[in-house]
């Protein structure tokens, strides 16, 4: 038996500007299972299009597209090659947000705070230019390693994943350009998607939702630039997670209000609350689920100083032997620095070289760059990560497998190799590197991460 809307909730929406009780209890008993994903530019993959049912395009977002029927993605070896991201269309409007309020074509340092399990911070990765850096970051521990999983799979060498609390990004005061917060919230936006969600919800903890959304941006607010940009976003539809913290924001901490233009028939829906902009997301009205956004410029504060730069550890620079073994592995039209890290070499853009001191200083690092390999004996070790990036050098050895047998490589099970030349050998699936193995006389490694390994048959 499903759960019915809370009435508290209804009540508590009733004065909201947008809101339409019996079209949003209708979308809701409806019950409409809407599939949409976000194609990588960085991985373009004509068999991606050809394997997935894309139906039309999402109007507020670049690669994003509703698919006719959801597939198994498990089963897809291009959705573990970081050919798409499955994502919820609403939330895709963060790429509207951001062309709008920033000039992307600058160098860039984004902070996105609150990042698991990666969605915003892959399109955000897709949207900044080659010399900006995201910092990508997840308090919860336990959530760490699928944020590190998904910017991995998009192979992107200007991502750094972090985790720590909002309130250690003060060490990086007035740092950031940009800062996104997807804040933990009440989620009833996501009800029509998960219906056992509701029984979970209280006015209660709606109310601890916003007090804890204070205090996530206080703690992060004074690492933006004095003329940076904050965007925040919920998935709750109640205005104490919205507009009233997009209120207390002005009030609080100096921001400007930015007004985002969008087509009308879009259906998206704009509350202006005390003359502060937002944005909501109802699905009866848009063919998604519940989302707020409202993005914010900080004002100049004059007394903003800038963090000194840490200088670069010369003793991890590559070496020049180094260096040519290392190079052979990666693409020679990238522009790429490398440095040793606990064995490893990682390869990175030289905006993240440069600031690389001050973050490590102040924050935990779970993964910079691409851990491209450990060098051992004038010989690189490929890593996995370099498999899946982007600047991978398309003279590496490669072998094509069909579905059946790249499907068997990523379930770490056997199958026949036909070329049997000893030596490392890139995995291809369709157009999409998934992984490296090492090829001996009569039998091949696997090198396909285990702990990601497709476990259904
Ligand atoms: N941005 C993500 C995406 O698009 O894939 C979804 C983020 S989810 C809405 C909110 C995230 O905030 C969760 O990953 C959660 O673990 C994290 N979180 C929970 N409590 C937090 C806190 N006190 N401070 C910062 N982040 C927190």
């Amino acid at each position: 038996m499903p759960h019915a809307l809370p009435i508290e909730l209804l009540h508590s929406l009733q004065r909201i500007k947008g809101f339409d009780e019996a079209a949003f209890m209708a979308a809701h008993v409806q019950g409409n299972q809407i599939t949409s994903i976000r194609l990588n530019p960085a991985k373009p993959s004509d068999s991606v299009i050809s394997t997935l049912l894309l139906a039309e395009k999402i109007p507020w977002c670049t690669n994003g597209y509703y698919l006719q029927e959801r597939p198994s993605f498990t089963l897809d070896p291009h959705f573990h090659a970081g050919a798409y991201y499955v994502q919820e269309a609403s939330s895709m409007f963060l790429e509207t947000v951001m062309k709008q309020t920033i000039d992307l074509n600058t160098s860039l340092k984004v902070l996105d705070l609150c990042a698991a399990p990666g969605g915003k911070s892959t399109l955000i990765q897709s949207l900044i230019s080659n010399d900006s850096f995201l910092v990508s970051n997840e308090v919860i521990k336990t959530r760490v390693n699928i944020l590190a999983e998904n910017i991995t799979k998009w192979g992107a060498s200007n991502v750094v994943v972090t985790n720590n609390d909002p309130k250690d990004f003060q060490r990086l005061s007035n740092y950031f350009d940009v800062i996104v917060v997807d804040a933990p919230c009440s989620g009833s936006g996501l009800f029509r998607k998960d219906n056992d969600a509701i029984s979970e919800w209280s006015m209660d903890n709606v109310a601890l939702c916003s007090q804890r959304q204070q205090r996530i941006l206080a703690d992060v607010v004074p690492s933006l630039k004095s003329g940076g940009v904050l965007i925040y976003s919920t998935c709750s539809y109640s205005e104490v997670e919205n507009e009233d913290i997009a209120t207390w924001l002005t009030k609080e901490n100096t921001f400007e209000s930015c007004r985002i233009d969008f087509q009308q028939n879009w259906g998206i829906v704009e509350t202006d609350k005390n003359d502060i902009f937002g944005y909501r997301f109802y699905p009866d009205k848009i063919k998604g689920e519940g989302f707020f956004i409202a993005a914010f410029r900080k004002n100049e504060d004059g007394i903003a100083q800038k963090l000194k730069q840490k200088p670069i550890n010369q003793k991890s620079i590559v070496s020049k032997s180094q260096f040519e073994y290392v190079s052979k592995w990666i693409n020679p039209n990238v522009d790429i620095d490398f440095f040793n890290w606990k064995n490893e070499v990682i390869a990175l853009p030289n905006i993240l070289l440069q600031e690389m001191a001050n973050l490590q200083s102040a924050l935990y690092i779970k993964k910079i760059g691409v851990n491209i390999g450990s060098a051992i004996r004038n010989e690189l070790i490929p890593s996995h990560e370099l498999a899946v990036c982007t600047i991978l050098s398309p003279d590496v050895e490669s072998i094509h497998l069909n579905l059946e047998d790249a499907l068997q490589f990523l379930r770490h099970q056997n199958f026949e190799l036909k070329d049997t030349s000893p030596g490392w050998k890139l995995v291809m699936y369709n157009e999409l590197p998934l992984g490296f193995i090492k090829s001996m006389s009569n039998r091949f490694n696997n090198y396909y991460p285990r702990e990601w390994r497709i476990l259904n048959k």
